[in-house]
């Protein structure tokens, strides 16, 4: 916690365009908070998921990523040998058991070619996106190769197979208190990084992940429901709303899977719940925090004892239902 407001002074130092070295070192120590995370709640719960890709603990990042005149300071402070790096690698994961590190340059997946920049516009993660997109699409069940090179020397890692449910995480700048899945990607802003320790991050990015376990996206566009001003309104906000509850509900098994506590979404939600700003958090599609924190500490005392393995969450079988 201490740690967390050291970053929070740290960030808001740095205007914006005036970021130096440090600012992006004290990011790099919240992407691997990120990845480390990610990597427990994927890897833990892969048998809850249907969707499975190679789960290193790796968390790429690309040149094109860093604006040359807004960032100029994050060029120079990762280096980029070549245009996609390794970030950040989760310890203890299969990846940093390989011996892969961050800084080492990304040379070719499984053989192929990790492919360069298409344009020479910055700013963009579209470059970072299609390295990840090439791992996400190899067999989870294989060992992934990979090709790097650090200090000018060039060799080959091989990462030992390790399954997790398929998606990506982002840690998303700016002042906003805000987190999302889409189905294909987690979103959670740095904001919670500075505020709150991992307990509380994992159970956030449990109930996002339980979003795209549960293929709420999907389900919500089948069910025709609108999103924006439309959705605080009538069928649109109950379906929301169900979905935040389920997800709510999934997300303590996983982090009960992944060794977290998941008493610590409770306290989260008593304790923090009520503070966020932000309209994910107060609105009509949301239950109230209070009414979360009850509905979580409800499901938590259905686990079984602690060291007794959990059984399959009843609220996996809604993903195949449709939202009515
Ligand atoms: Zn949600």
């Amino acid at each position: 916690m201490k740690f967390g407001w050291i970053m929070a002074a740290l960030l808001a130092a740095a205007p914006a365009g005036a970021q130096d070295a440090a600012y992006w070192t004290a990011m790099r120590t919240v992407d691997a908070r990120m990845a480390t995370i990610a990597y427990r709640l994927t890897t833990a719960n892969a048998a809850l998921c249907r969707d499975l890709q190679p789960a290193t603990g790796v968390q790429l990042h690309a040149i094109d990523q860093y604006d040359t005149a807004s960032q100029p300071a994050a060029r120079v402070a990762f280096g980029f040998a070549r245009p996609v790096q390794v970030e950040v690698v989760a310890p203890d994961s299969p990846a940093a058991r390989a011996g892969l590190t961050p800084d080492d340059a990304l040379v070719a997946i499984d053989g192929h070619p990790v492919p360069p920049p298409a344009s020479d516009k910055a700013g963009t993660s579209r470059t970072r996106d299609a390295a990840q997109a090439m791992i996400a699409a190899a067999p989870a069940d294989q060992p992934l190769v990979l090709t790097v090179e650090h200090g000018g020397a060039r060799r080959t890692v091989t990462v030992p197979a390790s399954p997790g449910c398929r998606s990506q995480f982002e840690v998303l700048l700016g002042p906003g208190l805000k987190a999302s899945s889409d189905g294909r990607v987690v979103q959670v802003g740095v904001r919670f990084f500075e505020l709150f320790d991992d307990q509380a991050i994992a159970a956030i990015v449990a109930h996002e992940l339980s979003h795209t376990i549960l293929r709420h996206r999907a389900r919500l566009e089948a069910a025709g429901v609108k999103w924006g001003l439309a959705a605080q309104f009538g069928r649109n906000a109950r379906l929301f709303r169900r979905t935040e509850e389920d997800a709510d509900r999934l997300s303590v098994h996983l982090l009960r899977n992944a060794g977290y506590d998941p008493q610590a979404a409770v306290r989260f939600w008593r304790e923090q719940g009520g503070k966020i700003d932000g309209g994910l958090f107060r609105s009509p599609t949301h239950p109230s925090s209070q009414a979360r924190a009850d509905a979580i500490a409800a499901e938590v005392a259905t686990l079984p004892p602690v060291g007794q393995p959990d059984a399959a969450p009843a609220v996996l079988a809604t993903r195949d239902q449709p939202l009515r």
